[in-house]
């Protein structure tokens, strides 16, 4: 049997650990720049707040709210103390994502999962919810209807049943939007409609990912547990560049740091990248990418900087419109082959990168960074900015 521990409200609740009097109050936690609702507690959400939603519109709804910044860096101290825990119960875990873990047990009594629960939380000090079936699917499930702080465990077909009737379809991971209204144009809402669907009906509509999905929702598993992570097909970083701008050297400035926080990922996994893609979003018009062959795979920093600048004016003319987000994307990834035979950069720009890279390990991130980032120096100037949630290396999910 599969188990699923989700962590309830994760970053309030993390908040809360090192702030007890935060307990009981409603709480947003605020994206890097400060200006959307990324995490709510249930008392927020109770108040009419959503996700996404920007920090103007929340305060007139909820005034007594506490808006705090996150810190992923303490997010991801009380993950990892999470995951050191949830592996002295079981050998053989997947790290779903930063609050998330699905892992095999032999014990499927409800009394396991809520000796599980209070342990986490006297230990960490965040409440979880557990599910316990045969599937991911299942499982992922239950937890989610137990929240918060509740467990559950399928027993039976009765209780399968039980749980399935009623919940839309876009409960089930896996089942967006798009999945979702093909469902429903053939009267498919439920999950227990999905389930009863006829099969071959299913892999027809929904291809074999469907097909996954009815069989796990059908109690039998074709998810494996994934306990190590698999290869990337492509690496991103970027993100939102906090107040939209049409100014031409601040939004050349993210497209640097971006590529600087790319490098150090492709270096972190021993990858080279044999194209680059730059996707630009507007606020108003759509999203706009072009992408690039690199002359031989490669991941040096100079290199993809140049392919990420000769990019830009290909997806974007300053007076146009604004940009509010972006994506740096290397694809096409194989493994970095030795630089040389005695480990020594060959090259005088490996060498240089070397060293900006030793600095910066040993005095921070971006201690060493381009010029070009010089408009960036409000978003330097801000630590919370040192770390992104994407930066997190080391765990499966990442
Ligand atoms: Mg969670």
């Amino acid at each position: 049997m599969l188990a699923h521990l989700d962590a309830d409200c994760f970053y309030v609740s993390a908040e809360r650990v090192r702030h007890p009097h935060l307990r009981g109050m409603p709480i947003g936690v605020l994206g890097n720049h400060g200006a959307c609702i990324i995490a709510k507690s249930y008392e927020m959400k109770a108040a009419g707040v959503s996700t996404g939603m920007p920090i103007w519109e929340a305060r007139p709804i909820c005034p007594q709210g506490v808006y705090v910044k996150r810190d992923f860096q303490w997010y991801e101290m009380l993950s990892r103390k999470m995951l050191g825990i949830v592996q002295e119960w079981s050998p053989c875990i997947e790290f779903y994502s930063i609050d998330e873990f699905f892992f095999t047990t032999q014990d499927t009594t409800l009394a396991a999962a809520e000796h599980w629960q209070s342990d986490m939380q006297r230990r960490v000090g965040v409440p979880v919810s557990i599910g316990i079936a045969p599937t991911k699917t299942l499982a992922k499930l239950i937890s989610d209807s137990s929240k918060p702080f509740g467990c559950g465990v399928l027993h039976d077909e009765a209780g399968r049943r039980q749980l399935l009737r009623a919940k839309p379809v876009t409960e089930i991971t896996g089942i967006a939007a798009r999945s979702a209204a093909k469902l429903a144009a053939q009267g498919i809402t439920t999950c227990e409609q999905f389930a009863d669907a006829d099969r071959a009906f299913i892999r027809w509509l929904l291809t074999k990912r469907g097909e996954d999905l009815w069989w796990e929702l059908n109690g039998t598993p074709v998810q494996p547990v994934l306990s190590k992570r698999p290869d990337h097909k492509f690496i991103s970083r970027g993100g939102s560049i906090g107040s939209a701008s049409a100014d031409p050297a601040r939004v050349q400035a993210f497209v640097v740091r971006n590529t600087e926080r790319l490098v150090e990922a492709l270096n972190y996994y021993k990858v080279m990248c044999d194209f680059l893609t730059l996707s630009l979003l507007f606020t108003d018009r759509p999203e706009q990418g072009e992408r690039v062959h690199l002359l031989g795979s490669t991941a040096d920093y100079e290199e993809i900087l140049q392919a990420a600048l000769w990019l830009l004016p290909r997806v974007w003319q300053p007076a146009t419109s604004q940009v509010h987000y972006m994506h740096v994307i290397a694809g096409g990834l194989r493994r970095q082959r030795q630089l040389s035979l005695f480990g020594e950069p060959s090259s005088r720009a490996a060498r240089v990168a070397e060293t900006k890279r030793h600095i910066n390990q040993k005095l921070g991130r971006f201690a060493v960074r381009s010029a070009l980032t010089l408009p960036l120096a409000d978003v330097h100037l801000d630590p919370a900015n040192d770390y992104d949630i994407c930066d997190i290396y080391g765990k499966s999910c990442f």
